[in-house]
């Protein structure tokens, strides 16, 4: 059973699974598809969400099996948290690793579901309606500059 404010008193690598997971608020930002520039290796952050993403649910419908069926699905850990360039400055796992704290809006800090304008899942298409050589029409925002 995870203790109630785990996060400020244990350090990252020694969390339970079921305390490293309820860090995620399932905004689904991480989901979004990126493009990488070839020459420059520069990200670029869609507006199209992988296959595996429920938008109601806000969940993964895959999960157990996801890094299996999305090669370039990333499974966040303590180790690899801080190496990853695109991971979303919103994301509470790299808010947590690299503050020492959850953010003021974190639902295991307000006890309240995550705030709609931090869930992508509103103004999203699922990259199912989008051939391949339209995703770079979808292009929102440069994934580095978060
Ligand atoms: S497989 Fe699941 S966790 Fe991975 S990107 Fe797709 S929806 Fe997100
Ligand atoms: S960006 Fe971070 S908090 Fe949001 S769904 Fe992905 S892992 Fe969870």
């Amino acid at each position: 059973m995870a203790q109630k404010t785990f996060w400020k008193t244990k350090k990252l690598n020694k969390y339970t699974p079921e305390e490293w997971e309820s860090i995620c608020t399932h905004c689904g930002r991480c989901c979004l598809i990126k493009l990488q520039d070839e020459d420059s290796d520069e990200v670029y952050e869609t507006d199209v969400i992988c296959r595996y993403h429920d938008c109601q649910t806000h969940l993964c419908t895959e999960y157990a099996n996801r890094c299996k069926l999305v090669p370039t699905c990333l499974k966040l850990t303590p180790e690899n948290i801080g190496k990853i360039s695109w991971i979303p400055e919103t994301c509470a796992y790299y808010i947590l690793a690299s503050t020492g704290d959850l953010p003021a809006w974190h639902p295991l800090k307000t006890k309240k579901p995550l705030p709609e304008e931090l869930k992508v899942s509103n103004s999203v298409v699922s990259e199912l309606l989008v051939p391949e050589e339209e995703l770079e029409d979808h292009i929102i925002e440069d994934a580095d500059d978060d």
